[in-house]
C-alpha cells in the first residue's frame, strides 16, 4: 500500500473511519460534510477533524463551496485525483483493453483493442502479462502509484480466492498469484461480466435504480445482477451464467460441454460461424472478400452493420436480438427489474439490436411486470469491459483493507 494510506490499514478506529469514508466516496462522488455525517452515522465534529486530517494526508480534497439557489452554501469534499491509480483490462477473444484511472475513477488513458488472439494456454497468458507491463511503463504516472491491477476474466472466476476455473486454470496457485508475479502489481481478477456491470452502475447508463440486470454480449452471453444496489455474486462467484442454460432443441454442443445452450444462438460465436456459413453458401455481404484474405473480428462485422449498414450482418444482429428479447422476457419475470442494460461488443450494433429485443420483450414477458423494466443499450458499449475493470480496480483495493 501507498505510504499515505499506511494509517488507514491498521484498525482503529480513525483508521476504520476514514475506510468508510474513502467508500462512502467510490459510491456516491462527492458531498458536503452534512452528508457524509448522516451516511455513516457519525457526528459533524468528528467527521469534520478526520476529513481534516486525510486532507493533510493528500488523498482527499476540499472542493470548494457548492453551488445552491439559496440559503449557505457547504463545502464539498471528494478524493483527490492524484492520490492513486488503477489499471483495469479486458481480454477480448481478439483483442485487448488496458485503462489507467485515477483515485477520482476518471479514466486518464485507455488503449482498445491492442491486437491479441485470446487462447487458454501459458503463451497467451505471458503475452498478455507482457502488454499490461508494456502499457503500464508508458504511462505518464509513477508506478509505485499503481495500487492494483484489475483483470476481467470470463467464465467461472471466484473473485475472494482468485481462482479461475474456465480459463488459464494452471495450477493449485490462484490466477490473481500468477498475474500479480508475471506483472509486478498487486492483481486482483473478476469475472468480465460482473466488471461491466459494476462500471455500469457506477458510471454509466444506471442512475437511481437498485435492482438492475446487465447483459454481455459478446463473444459469449452472460448477465450481471444488481438486487437493492448489491452486486449479486452467489455462492463463489458463479451466478450469471445465463449463456448456459438450456433454450434451444439444435444439437450443438456448445464450448462448456452442455447441449443447446442460450449461448449457442444468442451470442458473438453464433453471428461470426452463421456469417461464414452464409458467405460460404454464396450469401453477399461487404465482408465477403475480407473473410478470404483473414480472420474477421466481431468489431469487423459490427463496423459492417453500424458503417456499411451490411443486410446480411444486420439480418444476423436483428435474428439474435429477437432471439435474445424471449430470454429476457424470462429473467423480467422473475426478478422484476427496473432496468435491463445490454452491453458488451455486440450493443455497439444498438439501433439494430436494441428494437427487435424491445418487440419480443413486449410478446412474451407478462405487461405488468415488463411495464417496470426499462430496456438501455450501455453507455460505454464495447468499452464497458475495461471501464468496469478500472472502476473495480479502486474499489477492491478498499473492500480488502
Ligand atoms: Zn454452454
Amino acid at each position: 500500500m501507498l505510504k499515505i494510506f499506511e494509517n488507514i490499514t491498521n484498525n482503529t478506529k480513525d483508521a476504520l473511519n476514514k475506510r468508510k469514508i474513502i467508500k462512502q466516496f467510490i459510491n456516491d462522488g462527492d458531498m458536503t460534510l452534512n452528508n457524509l455525517a448522516s451516511n455513516i452515522n457519525l457526528s459533524i465534529p468528528t467527521v469534520t477533524r478526520i476529513i481534516n486530517e486525510m486532507i493533510d494526508e493528500k488523498y482527499i480534497q476540499d472542493l470548494g463551496k457548492l453551488k445552491t439557489a439559496e440559503g449557505r452554501h457547504p463545502n464539498l469534499y471528494g478524493l483527490n485525483a492524484e492520490a492513486a491509480y488503477f489499471i483495469g483490462v479486458d481480454i477480448e477473444h481478439f483483442g485487448i483493453n488496458i485503462g489507467l484511472c485515477n483515485f477520482r475513477g476518471e479514466i486518464v488513458n485507455l488503449k482498445t483493442r491492442i491486437p491479441h488472439k485470446f487462447e487458454n494456454t501459458k503463451e497467451s497468458f505471458n503475452t498478455i502479462c507482457a502488454i499490461i507491463k508494456d502499457f503500464i511503463k508508458a504511462q505518464d504516472v509513477k508506478e509505485d502509484k499503481i495500487l492494483n491491477v484489475q483483470i476481467n476474466i470470463s467464465g467461472r472466476v471466484n473473485p475472494k480466492t482468485g481462482y479461475s476455473y474456465s480459463i488459464f486454470y494452471f495450477d493449485e496457485t490462484p490466477l490473481s498469484e500468477h498475474f500479480s508475479k508475471k506483472i509486478g502489481h498487486h492483481v486482483s481478477i473478476d469475472n468480465d461480466t460482473r466488471a461491466m456491470t459494476y462500471g455500469e452502475y457506477l458510471s454509466g447508463n444506471v442512475t437511481e435504480e437498485k435492482n438492475i440486470i446487465f447483459v454481455n454480449l459478446s463473444w459469449g452471453i452472460a448477465i450481471g445482477i444488481i438486487i437493492n444496489g448489491q452486486i449479486y455474486t452467489g455462492k463463489s462467484g458463479f451466478a450469471g451464467e445465463f449463456g448456459h442454460v438450456k433454450a434451444f432443441d439444435n444439437e450443438v454442443i456448445c464450448h462448456c460441454g452442455k447441449k443447446g445452450c442460450i449461448e449457442t444462438e444468442i451470442s458473438g460465436s453464433y453471428l461470426y460461424k452463421t456469417l461464414l456459413e452464409e458467405i460460404n453458401n454464396g450469401a453477399v455481404s461487404t465482408l465477403s472478400q475480407t473473410v478470404k484474405k483473414r480472420e474477421i473480428t466481431l468489431n469487423d462485422i459490427i463496423d459492417a452493420v453500424v458503417d456499411k449498414e451490411d443486410v446480411l450482418c444486420i439480418k444476423l444482429v436483428e435474428e439474435i436480438g429477437s432471439k435474445l428479447g424471449e430470454q429476457l422476457a424470462m429473467l423480467i419475470n422473475i426478478f422484476n427489474p427496473e432496468s435491463i442494460i445490454i452491453g458488451g461488443t455486440l450493443s455497439e450494433a444498438k439501433t439494430y439490436l436494441i428494437p427487435p429485443i424491445k418487440t419480443t420483450v413486449r410478446r412474451y414477458s407478462l405487461n405488468l411486470v415488463s411495464r417496470d423494466s426499462q430496456l438501455l443499450p450501455s453507455k460505454f458499449t464495447g468499452k464497458s469491459g475495461v471501464i468496469g475493470a478500472c472502476l473495480l480496480s479502486r474499489k477492491k483495493i478498499f473492500d480488502d483493507v
